[in-house]
């Protein structure tokens, strides 16, 4: 589900932007078919927030609903499938672990709320309502969510990859592929902030804690 950037959309235009907010049309209009209006949910604002990088939203949105077709799933409905995670060999690959308990994953995750200095539950479903309001500063409070749609994202893919083409890297290049994916997306966000006295850029804010 990669999607290609366009440059060169319009005079005094931020091509990212205006591409990202094209996407966003894109993504709502597929989440509005899958999901015609009703109650809206409690976790809302954690996964459309401002300032999302839409394939990432869409891919926690739907894993939120529990519709990523995980081992246990598809055993469930009858597949004949080796049900063990494809990370550690150890434990049945659920949501729960391959996203949140797999040392695997772990890794990745942790790499980012470690530098923040803050812990989110341990519960799937906790971890993204936490993602309301994870912490005071708005800057990092945005960074965490990017981090961590991004690190569902990159995850999913990985194990994607290591299903149907046995190939596999290290987490530590999933941390590296998720940096560089980040904070090239905030670089036109914090172009685009108007800051106030003592505020200062998305980027800067990374920079402090991640580079
Ligand atoms: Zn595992």
């Amino acid at each position: 589900m990669e999607m290609q950037m366009e440059i060169g959309i319009g005079y005094n235009a931020d091509p990212i932007l205006e591409r990202n907010k094209e996407i966003d049309l894109e993504a709502t209009a597929t989440w509005l078919h899958l999901n015609p209006i009703g109650e809206r949910v409690d976790w809302f604002k954690a996964i459309w927030f401002k300032g999302k990088i839409p394939k990432h939203a869409f891919i926690a949105w739907v894993n939120m609903r529990h519709r990523l077709h995980t081992k246990d799933r598809m055993i469930s409905w009858g597949f004949i499938f080796p049900p063990l995670c494809l990370f550690c060999n150890t434990h049945d690959e659920t949501r729960q672990h391959l996203f949140f308990d797999c040392e695997f994953a772990r890794e990745v995750w942790i790499y980012f709320t470690s530098r923040v200095h803050v812990f989110p539950p341990l519960l799937f479903e906790d971890g993204i309502r936490w993602l309301k309001n994870p912490c005071q500063d708005k800057n990092v409070t945005t960074i965490l969510r990017l981090s961590h749609h991004a690190s569902v994202y990159t995850i999913w893919k990985e194990r994607n990859a290591r299903l149907h083409d046995s190939a596999s890297r290290p987490a530590a290049a999933l941390i590296l592929e998720i940096k560089s994916v980040i904070r090239c997306h905030l670089d036109p966000l914090s172009r685009a902030q108007r800051l106030g006295p003592n505020r200062i850029s998305f980027l800067a804010t990374w920079f402090g804690l991640f580079d």
